[in-house]
């Protein structure tokens, strides 16, 4: 695919990103032929949802997926990245509605049938756009396995599953309080609620006692469920009210007698420390009356009003019921007060209405059975959480877990493979679509209305994907899969349940290790959010800067499991990287008339040679060793520090003097042959974190094969580690970083020579500098050095430092002009004081500190530092010019 000439004279990412992707594609490369005779390397890729699309979130989970995917590939590991979508129950629903109201239909008028067509319809007109996003990304996942869990296969499984448990008696039908939205009309899972803190008030209601002079007073955020109320609640140590436990109380408006009882759940500290319980509205209310067998009291129906067991509030909506019964509370003496309230409200992810608490009749998996063996193999380590803390995270709510609530009121999704048959009343649960009743033989057969949570499919993704039911080759060769990559927010609705359905469906694991990342922020460390409009599209930075730049400015700063935030500042650095990456690469190729590759004596090799070739090799061992705990953003940061510092600022300059028409061809041939050895190695070792780029460059170098994703992953050769030449490389480094720091303090003109005097005691450091002391002169602009073993008389107007191996001094005569330095100097010394006592005054004023935020103090207190430093600086700068 390359051409003869050499590389652009611009690195175009638009240029060479869609081309490399079309043709790894069309190579199959990211299609693995089961080879048992190679290890396998499987990943299944989090679904994201088929109405989606890409954002910052999935970039990263998508960019550490395919960096662990071409790692594994390039070790030589036979690597299947599996892809796929997920149905997303309410969310495309919801999509699809809009749509219909836009033609002034509803899915109602629509019918069932007619409706889940538009849905299909739907899906394959916008299905494919986020999945074609991630192609944009890079994702070596391989399209020919791309599964959708409410396709055939992925349908069978959960079919399979469903009857499995239910003829083990683990998925009953009960009355269990949910979360409703009275807009959607449906149950919704916990994850589907968004808590908004509002400003609400704490109505102060007085209960009186039975028989008695006596009250009771409790505080409630919603007074319209008192009228479902069926108990009053203390807590048992609570003195105000001990003798009041066991007594009654006469309800308000309904004139009903509920008990008065003890729980350890109520805290005394809210309100007057006694709560109404309304079981049938409040999860929490919920568990007090499962304990305390209280009646379950519904008076509010599926869309919000009032139902008939809210006496005369009876079809009203639910805030104007509020408002009536206050008024009456009011009336009849009840009120006692009124406080302003501000309390977290749930409201329905989809369409913001508040969330009801309702009791309804649901679906459920019995979940204690099934956690046992989900906490022993995390326990036993057998599935490990990266980070660890994660492990403790699961395990708590494992072992808390509730039974879950798997039933939906939605058309879209899995519909529950449950019959009744209305002439005998039996329930069929079947795999396939019974046709008569095998009870009566009748055939008037009514399948239950609603549909699966999505994350019931999504939990059996791993062996869904592979065939499940059936033993696949896939299942057999990939399964368990061996690493699942996800975000912290979902290890409870979708980690902990394929783990567990994993091993109750398949008997194994479903992955061995869990990598754990955090979420993408805004610069400020906020949630990225539509209503804060602080969303990036990465699609869009991928068009202005490259696939590349964006992956690797994602996981720049990213550790596992924490959260990590986005700047535009590390796209830029990313972009200037690649370009830096690309000029270098350029030169190198540009470079390389008359190259072949040789063998070389060791002796043949400069310092720089050597040294550069034990950096290439200890850096691969480093990488790989990073990559191996999933520290892939330190991973990046070891490269980027290799590419930029060593290979480029470094080496390329140390073996510039050896390339240059007048050069030794036999030294520049080794130069040459080092220069290949070493980028190639690079290109390899970067092409996980940035595939096109590499691949890019790859082709124009001498000795490539048919792709860099194939290539091998370079592995440290402890042959080609030099321990002397790091240690002697490492003290010439210093001196010329010693030399270079001088220039810049003393203000020396970047193209001025200057002289230098070294002081080495150490013999062969001595001759080490000596034999090397090109790099010296090259790399710091010395025009005349002397190296000596002891100092005969110190050089007059000499600046001196000080590194491990070398005393240095350098005489600034003739080469600044020593008195207009100091006044320089002077200059900035003053400059340095005046912000000093400007940012000591801000911090010293009483006034600013107690008004000012933190941060902002944080800010002038940094500044005063670094004043301060400056000044240490300056002040010693010029004591040694007044000195010289
Ligand atoms: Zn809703
Ligand atoms: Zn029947």
């Amino acid at each position: 695919m390359a051409t003869d000439q050499g590389l652009s004279s611009v690195y175009e990412p638009g240029r060479v990103e869609r081309k490399w992707y079309q043709y790894w594609k069309d190579n199959n490369y990211f299609a693995p032929v089961n080879d048992y005779s190679k290890k396998p390397f499987s990943i299944v890729m989090p679904p994201p949802n088929v109405t989606g699309s890409l954002h910052l979130g999935h970039a990263l989970d998508n960019t550490l997926q395919d960096i662990l995917a071409r790692w594994r590939r390039m070790q030589g590991y036979n690597t299947l990245w599996l892809p796929g979508t997920d149905h997303a129950g309410i969310a495309t629903q919801a999509k699809v509605e809009e749509a219909l109201l836009q033609e002034g239909l509803t899915r109602q008028q629509l019918g069932r049938e007619k409706f889940l067509e538009r849905v299909w319809d739907w899906k394959a007109q916008y299905g494919s756009r986020i999945t074609e996003q991630l192609s944009f990304l890079g994702s070596s996942c391989d399209w020919t396995r791309e599964r959708f869990t409410m396709d055939e296969g992925c349908s069978k499984a959960v079919r399979e599953v469903f009857v499995n448990l239910y003829e083990k008696g683990l998925i009953y039908q009960g009355e269990y309080i949910t979360n409703w939205c009275t807009k959607c009309k449906t149950a919704i899972s916990d994850i589907e609620v968004e808590h908004e803190d509002s400003d609400g008030h704490l109505w102060h209601i007085r209960y009186p006692v039975k028989n008695s002079q006596d009250f009771i007073i409790v505080a409630t955020t919603r007074p319209e469920t008192m009228l479902g109320d069926t108990g009053v609640a203390v807590h048992p140590d609570d003195e105000r009210y001990k003798h009041l436990v066991g007594q009654k109380v006469i309800l308000p408006l309904m004139n009903r007698e509920i008990p008065i009882f003890a729980d350890e759940y109520v805290d005394r500290e809210f309100g007057t420390g006694a709560v109404k319980v309304t079981p049938a509205h409040d999860p929490n209310d919920f568990d007090m009356g499962i304990r305390h067998g209280l009646e379950q009291l519904r008076v509010i129906d599926e869309i919000g009003v009032m139902n008939e067991n809210a006496g005369e509030y009876a079809g009203l909506e639910r805030q104007e019921a509020r408002k009536a019964i206050v008024r009456d509370l009011q009336t009849g003496g009840y009120l006692i007060k009124v406080e302003d309230h501000r309390h977290a409200v749930g409201h329905c992810q989809r369409c913001n209405s508040i969330i009801e608490p309702m009791i309804s009749t649901q679906w459920f998996v019995k979940m204690q059975p099934l956690a046992k063996p989900a906490i022993e193999k995390v326990v036993s380590g057998d599935i490990q959480f990266i980070p660890e803390r994660f492990t403790r995270i699961y395990l708590n709510w494992m072992e808390n877990i509730r039974d879950w609530c798997i039933s939906r009121q939605l058309w879209w999704g899995h519909r529950i493979p449950v019959w009744y048959c209305d002439d005998c009343g039996e329930v069929i649960c079947s795999k396939t679509d019974p046709t008569e009743c095998p009870q009566c033989l009748g055939t008037d057969l009514r399948q239950d209305e609603d549909v699966l949570d999505t994350w019931f499919s999504s939990a059996l993704w791993p062996f869904s994907t592979m065939g499940w039911p059936e033993q696949t080759d896939d299942l057999k060769y990939f399964y368990p899969t061996s690493v699942l990559v996800t975000g912290r927010d979902i290890i409870f609705f979708w980690v902990a349940r394929m783990i567990f359905s994993g091993l109750e469906h398949t008997g194994e694991i479903p992955f061995h290790q869990v990598n754990i990342h955090g979420l993408i922020l805004d610069g400020q460390g906020r949630k990225m959010s539509k209503s804060l409009g602080n969303g990036i599209d990465p699609i869009e930075v991928i068009e202005k800067y490259g696939a590349d730049t964006l992956r690797f400015s994602l996981i720049t700063g990213v550790t596992p499991g924490n959260d990590v935030r986005f700047h535009w500042e590390k796209v830029e650095n990313t972009r200037n990287f690649a370009n830096k990456i690309w000029n270098a690469s350029r030169f190198v190729i540009m470079n390389l008339e008359g190259y072949e590759k040789i063998e070389i004596n060791l002796n043949d090799y400069t310092l720089a040679d050597r040294w550069i070739i034990s950096r290439l090799n200890q850096r691969a061992e480093e990488v790989n060793h990073l990559l191996e705990r999933y520290d892939l953003g330190e991973a990046a940061k070891v490269l980027y520090d290799f590419i930029w510092d060593e290979f480029c600022d470094w080496y390329i300059e140390l073996a510039k003097p050896r390339l240059s028409p007048t050069a030794d061809k036999s030294e520049k041939l080794i130069a040459q042959n080092v220069l290949v050895e070493t980028l190639t190695g690079i290109l390899r070792l970067l092409h996980p974190f940035m595939p096109f780029i590499t691949e890019e460059i790859y082709h124009y170098l001498p000795g490539h094969n048919e792709t860099i994703m194939l290539d091998s992953w370079p592995v440290k050769d402890d042959e080609r580690i030099w321990q002397s030449s790091l240690d002697e490389m490492q003290q010439i480094m210093s001196v010329i970083r010693a030399l270079r720091n001088i220039r810049a303090e003393f203000n020396v003109s970047p193209g001025a020579q200057i002289k230098t005097l070294l002081v080495v005691n150490d013999e062969n450091y001595r001759q080490v500098f000596t034999a090397n002391q090109a790099y010296i002169k090259q790399m710091a602009r010395v025009n005349a050095l002397e190296i000596v073993r002891e100092l005969s008389q110190k050089p007059a107007q000499a600046v001196s430092a000080l590194t491990n191996q070398a005393e240095i001094y350098v005489p600034l005569e003739g080469i600044i002009d020593i008195d207009k330095e100091i006044a320089r100097l002077e200059k900035d010394l003053k400059g340095a004081l005046d912000e000093l006592a400007r940012a000591e005054g801000k911090l010293n004023n009483q006034n600013f500190i107690s008004r000012a935020p933190q941060e902002v103090i944080e800010k002038e207190k940094g500044k005063a530092e670094e004043a301060r430093i400056r000044k240490e600086g300056i002040r010693q700068r010029l004591e040694i010019l007044k000195q010289a």
